[in-house]
C-alpha cells in the first residue's frame, strides 16, 4: 500500500499533466497549476518564479497575492528567500519568514498576512531554473512530506518549464518587456569581461576620390608631412602607454616598424612619381601587395595584409588631416567600435577608459585582440554590419563571456552587466585580502595552489596570487601569438622571462601542445576528420623532431643553474613518454658537452590525458619524475565527448562517480609510487570541483590566474577530514551528477563556493 503522501503527489502530478496537456496559453496553464497546487497543498498563497538572464529571478505565475502581479516582481539570485533557494539550490521552510535575516519585503505582492514560508528549487542539469513558493497564513511547520511532494512536483515542473514552448515563451516576454531583439548581437568572444561604456565609432575607411595630381613635388611633401607626423605620433602613443613586455608589445612593435617601412614608403613615393595624389599612391602600393599575397594559404602572410591595410588607413587619416577620430574622446567609460582595427589603433584612445571593444570582422588570432586581453578590455568580435547600426555616443553593452552586445541596453541588461562587473571587482578585492593567508584547510592541511599561465600578462598573478608557483605554463600560447616559429633565442627569452618573474618557485613547462583548436598562424593545418583525437601535441613534436629538440634546448638554457620541470602533453603510452624523455635526455647530453651553463636539476613528467595511460600508470610512475592531469582533455576522452561541442557541455560530468573514481585511482597510485602528482586541467578552477579533488586526495592544483582567489578561499573554509568521508559515500552514487550534493555539502558546511 502508497503512504498518502505518494497518492497525495500522484494526484497532484495527475493534475498537473492535465493542466500541462490542455489547450490554454502558457500563461494561463502557469496560473492553474499554481492555483491547483495551493489548494492541493492546502496553503494559503503560492507563486513560481523563472531565472531570466541568468542572474534574475521573475514571478511568472502566482495565487492568493495581489492580482496582476506576474513579471512585476524580480529578484536577484540570493535575493530574499526565494533567491536564497536557487542560490543554495535546495529546499528552505521557515515558520516565520519576516523573522528570517534572507527575507526582502515586496510591498507590491500583498503578502503581509502571510507568516509561513517554503520553497523549492525548480533544478535542470545541476542548475536552478526558477523556484515554486507556497505561504501560509497561520504559522506552520511544513513536514518533510510536505516537502517532499512540493519537491517532486518541482521537478516535473522543471521538465514543464524547459518545454520549447515555454522557453519560447519566456524569450518573447523578455524580447518585448526589456532588450529588443534587434538590438541585441551575438558575435565571437575574443576577449572576456563585461563593459558599459559610450560607443566610439573607429574612423571609417576613407575612400580616395582624387587620383592624379597636379604637382607632384607638393603631392611628395603631402606625403613626407603625413608620414612624419604619422610615426612621431605613434612613437609618442607607444612610449607613453605602460604595457609591460610580452607578445602584445611584439605585435606593437612589429607594426611600429611596418609603419616605417623604407621599402613601403618608396613604393608609395614612386607611385606619386608617376603621376598619382598620395592617397592614390598608397591605395595602389596596398593593392599591388594585396594581388601578390591574397591568394596565398599562408595565414602569416595574411595577417601581413591586414597590418598593412591598416596601416594604410592610418596614413590616409593624416592626409586627408582627418584625425579627429584619433583624437581622445570626452567619456570615462567608451566602448570602440571598428569595422576592423590593427593593434596600435587601440592605441588611439586612453585605453585606461575602453570599457569594450567591438569589431565587425576579426578573427581569434587577430593582433588587437591579444593587445585588448592584455589591457583587460572585453572583445566580441564578427558582427556583420553591426558598424552601421551604431552611433557615435549611443550607451553599449558588452558580455564579452558568452559575446553578446547590446545596443541602447535595457535597464535589467545594463544592471546584470553592472552586476558583472561589481562581482568582479568584488572577488578581485577578496584576492588580494588572501593575498599572504596560507592555502591551508581549516584543519591545517596545506593546498598547493599554482598557477596555469599562457600569455605574458598572465604572469602578473605570480605577484597578485603570491601563488606557490606555475603549474602549467601553455607554451603553445606565445607560439599561438607570434607571427612566426620562434627561434631557440626568442623561446630561451620567454621561459626564462617566465622563471625570472618566478623567482625560487616551482615551474612547469609543458612542450609545445599545438594542434586540433590550437592552431599556429605559420602553419598550414592538414584538415583532420577528428582532430581532438588526430596529429596534435606530442604526436606532431615526436614526428617533427627539431621542433621538439629546439624546445628543449630553449628549455634547458632558460633553467641554467635552477631546477627544470619539463612535462609533455597528451602522452598515450609509456613508450611515448620515453621517447620524449630521451630528446631532452639528448640534448641536455649535447649542453654538457658543449660546456654550456646547465639547470641544477631536471625533473621530466607527463600530462594525464589520455585514458590508455591510466592503465599503465605503474609503468609509466617509475619513470617519471610528476604528472599532473589535464582533466579538460582526460574527460573529453572517457565520455567521448567533444570539449568544444556546446551540445554537449552539460550532458556528461566530471562529477560522478566513473570520473572521480579514476581520478582517485590515480592519486592513490602516485601516492603509493611517491610521485608528485597535481591537477592542471579546469577542475582545479573551479572551487566546487576543486572542493572534490581535495576530497579524492589532491594536494596539488594548478588552475587559472582569475580563479585563484575563489579557489583559496574554498581551500581555507574546508574541513579536510569531512570532505574526504563524504566522497567517499558519494563515489557509491550511480546519479549522472553528484553535483548538486557536493554543492549542497558546501552550502550545509559553510565553505565558500562563490
Ligand atoms: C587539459 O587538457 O586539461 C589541459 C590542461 O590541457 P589543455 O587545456 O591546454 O589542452
Ligand atoms: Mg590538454
Amino acid at each position: 500500500m502508497q503512504s498518502p503522501a505518494v497518492n497525495q503527489a500522484m494526484d497532484i502530478l495527475k493534475l498537473l499533466r492535465q493542466i500541462t496537456e490542455g489547450q490554454d496559453t502558457i500563461p494561463v496553464k502557469l496560473d492553474k497549476i499554481m492555483t491547483m497546487i495551493v489548494r492541493e497543498m492546502q496553503a494559503d498563497a503560492g507563486a513560481v518564479y523563472l531565472v531570466v538572464d541568468d542572474n534574475y529571478l521573475e514571478l511568472f505565475a502566482a495565487a492568493g497575492f495581489n492580482a496582476d502581479i506576474a513579471h512585476k516582481i524580480t529578484l536577484r539570485i540570493n535575493e530574499g528567500l526565494v533567491g536564497e533557494v536557487a542560490a543554495g539550490r535546495r529546499s528552505l521552510a521557515v515558520v516565520d519568514a519576516w523573522k528570517h535575516p534572507k527575507f526582502a519585503y515586496k510591498p507590491e505582492m500583498g503578502e503581509e498576512k502571510y507568516k509561513s514560508f517554503i520553497g523549492v528549487p525548480l533544478i535542470r542539469w545541476n542548475r536552478a531554473i526558477g523556484v515554486i513558493t507556497l505561504q501560509n497564513e497561520k504559522p506552520h511547520e511544513y513536514s518533510r512530506l510536505e516537502t517532499e511532494i512540493l519537491e517532486t512536483v518541482a521537478m516535473v515542473l522543471s521538465e514543464i518549464v524547459s518545454s520549447e514552448e515555454m522557453t519560447d515563451y519566456k524569450n518573447t516576454l523578455i524580447k518585448d518587456r526589456g532588450q529588443s531583439e534587434r538590438d541585441k548581437f551575438k558575435g565571437l568572444s575574443l576577449s572576456k569581461g563585461y563593459g558599459l561604456g559610450n560607443a566610439v565609432v573607429h574612423r571609417r575607411r576613407q575612400s580616395v576620390t582624387k587620383i592624379f595630381a597636379e604637382d607632384k613635388e607638393k603631392e611628395l611633401k603631402r606625403l613626407e608631412v603625413a608620414h612624419t607626423r604619422m610615426n612621431n605620433d605613434l612613437d609618442e602613443k607607444f612610449n607613453s602607454t605602460q604595457l609591460g613586455i610580452g607578445e602584445h608589445t611584439d605585435i606593437l612593435d612589429a607594426y611600429r616598424m611596418f609603419a616605417k617601412d623604407k621599402g613601403w614608403y618608396k613604393k608609395i613615393a614612386d607611385n606619386v612619381g608617376s603621376g598619382l595624389t598620395a592617397e592614390a599612391a598608397v591605395e595602389r602600393a596596398y593593392e599591388d601587395m594585396w594581388n601578390r599575397l591574397s591568394a596565398t594559404s599562408d595565414n602569416y602572410l595574411k595577417e601581413r595584409l591586414h597590418d598593412l591595410r591598416d596601416v594604410a588607413d592610418r596614413l590616409l587619416s593624416y592626409l586627408s588631416g582627418d584625425i579627429a577620430a584619433l583624437s581622445p574622446v570626452e567619456s570615462d567609460n567608451i566602448v570602440v567600435v571598428a569595422q576592423t582595427m590593427g593593434p596600435a589603433d587601440l592605441m588611439d584612445y586612453d585605453y585606461n577608459k575602453i570599457r569594450g571593444l567591438i569589431i565587425e570582422d576579426g578573427t581569434p588570432t587577430m593582433h588587437v585582440a591579444i593587445v585588448a586581453k592584455a589591457l583587460g578590455i572585453p572583445v566580441v568580435a564578427k558582427i556583420k554590419g553591426i558598424f552601421d547600426e551604431i552611433k557615435t555616443g549611443e550607451l553599449l553593452a558588452v558580455d564579452g563571456n558568452s559575446g553578446y552586445v547590446y545596443i541602447r541596453p535595457s535597464l535589467p541588461v545594463q544592471e546584470k552587466i553592472k552586476a558583472k562587473i561589481a562581482e568582479k571587482a568584488k572577488l578581485a578585492a577578496k584576492l588580494a585580502e588572501l593575498k599572504n593567508l596560507p592555502s591551508k584547510t581549516k584543519d591545517g592541511t596545506k593546498i598547493n595552489l599554482y598557477l596555469n599561465v599562457g600569455l605574458s600578462f598572465d604572469l602578473d598573478y605570480i605577484e597578485s596570487t603570491n601563488a606557490d608557483g606555475i603549474g602549467l605554463y601553455r607554451t603553445e600560447i606565445p607560439f599561438m601569438a607570434s607571427e612566426v616559429m620562434p627561434d631557440v633565442e626568442r623561446q630561451m627569452s620567454y621561459y626564462k622571462e617566465l622563471m625570472d618573474r618566478a623567482g625560487h618557485k616551482k615551474v612547469v613547462f609543458r612542450s609545445l601542445d599545438v594542434g586540433s583548436d590550437k592552431l599556429l598562424p605559420y602553419w598550414s593545418n592538414v584538415g583532420e576528420e577528428n582532430p581532438a583525437i588526430g596529429w596534435r601535441s606530442i604526436r606532431i613534436t615526436l614526428d617533427r623532431r627539431a621542433i621538439l629538440r629546439k624546445q628543449m634546448r630553449a628549455f634547458l638554457r632558460a633553467a641554467a643553474g635552477k631546477e627544470l620541470n619539463v612535462m609533455f602533453p597528451m602522452i598515450s603510452n609509456l613508450a611515448e613518454f620515453e621517447e620524449a624523455k630521451e630528446t631532452l635526455m639528448i640534448e641536455l647530453d649535447k649542453e654538457k658537452r658543449r660546456g654550456s651553463d646547465i639547470p641544477a636539476r631536471v625533473n621530466v613528467g607527463l600530462m594525464i590525458e589520455v585514458p590508455s595511460v591510466v592503465f599503465q600508470l605503474e609503468a609509466i610512475l617509475k619513470q617519471a619524475d610528476f604528472i599532473s592531469i589535464g582533466t579538460n582533455d582526460l574527460a573529453q576522452f572517457i565520455f567521448a565527448c567533444d570539449r568544444g561541442n556546446p551540445r554537449l557541455t552539460e550532458r556528461y560530468d566530471v562529477l560522478s562517480a566513473p570520473f572521480l573514481k579514476m581520478m582517485q585511482q590515480i592519486v592513490a597510485a602516485a601516492n603509493e609510487a611517491g610521485v608528485f602528482c597535481s591537477v592542471c586541467g579546469e577542475m582545479a578552477s573551479n572551487p566546487i570541483e576543486a572542493m572534490a579533488l581535495i576530497g579524492l586526495g589532491y594536494r596539488n592544483l594548478s588552475m587559472s590566474g582569475s580563479a585563484f582567489g575563489r579557489v583559496k578561499s574554498m581551500v581555507r573554509t574546508l574541513k579536510l577530514e569531512d570532505i574526504e568521508d563524504y566522497v567517499k559515500i558519494l563515489l557509491k552514487s550511480n546519479k549522472r551528477t553528484l553535483r548538486p550534493q557536493l554543492i549542497a555539502y558546501a552550502y550545509d558546511h559553510g565553505i565558500e563556493i562563490y
